[in-house]
């Protein structure tokens, strides 16, 4: 049958690029639309190019940045963690090792390196899997694991965190094929007792079975825009093979599982008798192994699936001080910015960033607790600062830290002293 069509029909025209036959166009006629031969040609070429893409444009394998230079991006902008900055970026580099290789067609095929980060809340975690995939430049979601259930329960399915993925990616399927997911407060999908359960467990081991899944590698079907999916849904379908996986959570209370396997083992011969709070949550969290984690509730399979497994260390005075300086988008130095920005010079007495400090170390809220601080003692200057022109400078005392007096204010040459 020859459903080209020919010039007697002057009206139609191709539904893609509006020629018609009288610009020379053999035009294929469809239900309710037409294409022109040098249309079907584009399509195909498109198609074709769709195909072939590997999401890997634009990274050379000879220019792939070392682990050593993806370390000294990480160095701007996390203070200590070194251990764990650095088995993160051997993790990306070997990544993208693996992402090349599997062009190369021969028979080693190198496993996925997935990550589990362990150590308490504001310890960087986040940061790190952040401040990565911005140097690499590759799609980056943050998701949290504990909105996440069961198919069938109220909450969302796990294939969800690959919908946030592929929003990042600009809807590029093969660019958010090649991602990373970091995947907050892992630990709370684990299951309440060691023990598999008989009765169906809503937010543990159903929602491990899921993300085991994913872990290993999988094609989804995901629903374009996100939430639950319904029969009747055109759902776009993602491979996990290549996504790259970084999860972390606090596990609270594996240190205590970690030191009684390790004092069980020792039975009172070479006995550490540092008391548990002289010694280092994250120099305890760095000895754990597969069978505490089981301990824990994360079932053996999941543990399988995430061979590098990093403790972080609890952030101390030193750090979280330095913390509020050094990082290259340090929280003081973008109060100063925003100050700046408003023509007035922003000062922290030393005293000032010791009592932040000691605060936040108060509340227990790790380097998060910083900002908290700070925000509520300068709030009240901020406010008013962009209503006043006689400020020349603002002064952060331990006492306006603490609350009990307002930060004090320099004023210009010649202006009336004011009450802050
Ligand atoms: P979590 O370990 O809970 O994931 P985050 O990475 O979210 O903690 O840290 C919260 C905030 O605290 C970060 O946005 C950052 O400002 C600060 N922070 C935490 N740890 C560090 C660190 N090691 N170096 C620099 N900033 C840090």
């Amino acid at each position: 049958m020859d459903n080209t069509s020919r010039p007697r029909f002057p009206d139609i025209k191709c539904s893609f690029c509006g020629k018609g036959p009288e610009d020379g166009k053999a035009l294929i006629t469809g239900i309710s639309a037409f294409i022109c031969h040098d249309c079907v040609g584009l399509c195909n070429e498109m198609v074709r190019e769709k195909a072939h893409s590997s999401g890997l444009e634009g990274i050379d394998i000879n220019k792939l940045p070392t682990p050593q230079e993806m370390m000294g991006f990480l160095d701007q902008y996390i203070i200590g963690q070194t251990e764990v900055k650095m088995a993160v970026c051997v993790a990306a580099y070997n990544h993208f090792k693996r992402l090349f290789s599997r062009e190369q067609n021969d028979d080693v095929e190198i496993d996925k390196s997935n990550m589990l980060m362990i150590g308490p809340t504001g310890t960087g975690k986040t940061l790190i899997a952040q401040t990565l995939a911005r140097f690499l430049k590759v799609p980056f979601t943050i998701v949290d694991a504990t909105i996440f259930t069961e198919a069938g329960y109220v909450g969302d399915d796990v294939e969800n965190m690959l919908v946030r993925l592929l929003q990042t990616a600009n809807y590029d399927i093969s660019k958010a094929e090649k991602g990373i997911i970091y995947v907050d407060e892992f630990d709370k999908i684990s299951r309440k007792s060691a023990n598999p359960s008989i009765t169906r467990d809503v937010s543990g081991e159903g929602v491990q079975q899921a993300m085991l899944k994913i872990l290993e590698g999988t094609v989804a079907g995901v629903p374009p825009k996100g939430g639950r999916k319904h029969p009747e849904q055109n759902l776009i379908q993602i491979n996990t093979r290549d996504i790259l996986f970084i999860c972390g959570g606090a596990f609270e209370g594996l240190d205590k599982i970690i030191e009684a396997r390790i004092d069980q083992s020792r039975m009172g011969f070479n006995a550490d008798v540092r008391s548990k709070s002289q010694k280092k949550i994250g120099d305890i969290l760095r000895k754990v192994e597969p069978d505490d984690l089981i301990s824990y509730g994360l079932i053996p399979e999941i543990i399988g699936r995430l061979p590098v497994v990093m403790g972080l260390d609890e952030l101390d005075e030193d750090s979280l001080l330095r913390i509020l300086t050094e990082p290259k988008n340090a929280l003081v130095k973008q109060y100063k910015k925003l100050f700046d920005m408003e023509g007035v010079t922003l000062t922290f007495t030393k005293e000032a960033l010791k009592e932040t400090v000691d605060t936040a170390v108060r509340k227990k809220t790790g380097a998060r607790g910083l900002r908290n601080v700070l925000e509520a003692c300068l709030l009240p200057v901020m406010f008013e600062l962009p209503s006043r022109s006689d400020v020349l400078e603002v002064v952060v005392t331990k006492e306006s830290v603490a609350n009990k007096t307002p930060p004090e204010y320099v004023f210009k040459i010649g202006e009336d002293k004011k009450s802050a």
